[in-house]
């Protein structure tokens, strides 16, 4: 069922939760093969998910940042791997074109995003820069009524299914007071002539979601693939990056959410010294250290996405939940694989497949440390 614009936050986070509890069936061999299946990702454009967040004059559901972090929080409890497809095609690349693209480029790449036949990628990292992403050395240079992009982009996430990709390179040489100067933000198309695809990476989790290098050599792109101002990339990518925080906080609280509820099922049954194990202090104790970092991390990610929703700042806040979230499914992952004893470690129990995707929570969009940076920034600014 399509949810409407209008139902109220819970009823569209809802309507994805019943959609998702179809989905486990299908999760066993994606991440075996490692890519998310087309049928699934057009589900998720006919449920209205992938342009949730995009204005209702642009096709989406209009739905606010609050409804988006629930429905994220939905996406991973079911599946880790969706989760972050859709936190970035739909935070972060979407949500880039609603906020900077001129009404051509809305009309043009909004559907593509939002109707469930790819999903977009957003390509920053490079070999020599990650959390320094100011460093990145992709270029872009005007040639005729077009540009010509070159580098080499790294772990980009959806982009082997991506009909589009939101890249940024620089115009010009950086200067040593600006090196973030010159960075410009391009739409660029993945069947334009000179972009290809890397191998897949081979990561340690989230399987499903795929990720792959990027090459742009002589790329071509039309003049209207700008997004923003020529030099403006790095606020594109900076703000993109601010809401796509909030995505990857829901995304943690998802994973710590279903660890807890399976540890707390797995505890009832599980039976030891003539017992069941939830009647040990030790593990009652661990059950409530969970649900405490769990409910921390959903009050603060709510915050952020209400303050965004409010029109105010949100950077720190964005910083702060995903920070605490990404951490606190570190922790709730270890836990709950403990209740769970040897079952844990096992594939079967899914539990052990929890906790690695959740070990990614903490390094893209941001390491921990870079969102310590974020915060402890803005405090000394104030
Ligand atoms: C599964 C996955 C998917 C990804 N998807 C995408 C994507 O779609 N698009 C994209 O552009 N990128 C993507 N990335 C890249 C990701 O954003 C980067 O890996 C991340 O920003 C860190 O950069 P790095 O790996 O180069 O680490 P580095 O920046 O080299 O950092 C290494 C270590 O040094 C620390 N460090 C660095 N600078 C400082 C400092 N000043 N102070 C203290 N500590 C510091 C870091 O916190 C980290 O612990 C993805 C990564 C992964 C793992």
């Amino acid at each position: 069922m399509r949810p409407e614009a209008g139902q109220t936050e819970r009823e569209l986070a809802e309507a994805v939760r019943d959609w998702a509890a179809g989905v486990p069936p299908r999760i066993h061999e994606a991440e075996r093969r490692g890519w998310l299946p087309a049928d699934v990702i057009e589900d998720l454009g006919k449920l209205g998910v992938l342009g949730m967040n995009v204005p209702e004059e642009d096709g989406g559901l209009g739905a606010s940042t609050v409804v988006f972090a629930l429905v994220l929080e939905e996406l991973a409890a079911a599946w880790p791997s969706l989760a972050v497809g859709v936190s970035v095609n739909s935070g972060i690349v979407a949500g880039s074109i609603v906020r900077y693209g001129t009404g051509e480029q809305r009309a043009r790449w909004l559907p593509v995003l939002i109707d469930g036949s790819g999903l977009g990628a957003f390509a920053l990292t490079e070999v020599s820069s990650g959390s320094d992403a100011a460093s990145l050395r992709a270029t872009a240079r005007r040639d005729g009524d077009g540009w010509v992009l070159n580098g080499r982009k790294q772990f980009i996430t959806n982009a082997r299914y991506a009909p589009l990709v939101s890249a940024f390179a620089r115009v010009g040489t950086a200067e040593k007071d600006r090196p973030h100067g010159g960075i410009t933000a391009c739409i660029v198309p993945t069947d334009a002539p000179g972009v290809s695809l890397g191998p897949s990476d081979e990561k340690m989790a989230l399987h499903a979601s795929d990720t792959s290098a990027l090459v742009l050599e002589d790329a071509r792109v039309g003049a209207d693939a700008v997004l923003g101002e020529i030099g403006g990339g790095f606020g594109i990518a900076l703000a993109g990056l601010d809401g796509g925080r909030i995505g990857i906080a829901a995304q943690s609280i998802g994973i710590a959410r279903a660890v807890t509820e399976r540890a707390i099922a797995y505890g009832r049954v599980r039976e030891q010294f003539g017992r069941p194990i939830v009647e040990f202090e030790a593990i009652r104790f661990s059950l409530a250290r969970a649900r405490t970092d769990l409910d921390a991390a959903r009050l603060l990610a709510l915050r952020a996405a209400w303050l965004r929703d409010s029109g105010r700042a949100f950077t720190r806040e964005a910083s702060m939940a995903k920070l605490f979230a990404s951490e606190a499914a570190q922790r709730v992952t270890y836990q709950a694989l403990q209740v769970f004893g040897g079952y844990g470690y096992m594939r079967e129990y899914e539990i052990e497949r929890y906790a690695r995707d959740a070990r990614a929570t903490t390094i893209y969009e941001g390491t921990s440390e870079v969102q310590r940076m974020v915060i402890a920034r803005s405090l000394l600014a104030a």
